[in-house]
């Protein structure tokens, strides 16, 4: 292979980034990838994806952590 596109189905643009497929497990995104395992790419629309569904994780885990105190 000498040059990667982006994992996602349906999207043919160049990769960008890549990412191991557990971190793109434990975030939330609304698009789908063609391989659940090993390394996943990314074009830079779908990694910009990607990092905000990061963000949101942490929030929401600042949150409950937040919740716990005032319980
Ligand atoms: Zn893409």
């Amino acid at each position: 292979m000498s040059h990667n596109e982006c994992d996602v189905i349906g999207c043919n643009n160049p990769a960008y980034k890549t990412i191991s497929a557990t971190e793109l497990a434990k975030v939330n995104v609304s698009f789908k990838v063609s391989s659940n395992r090993g390394r996943i790419h990314l074009c830079k629309e779908h990694y910009k994806e990607f990092k905000k569904a990061l963000r949101n994780i942490k929030k929401f885990e600042r949150w409950r952590i937040g919740s716990i105190y005032l319980l």
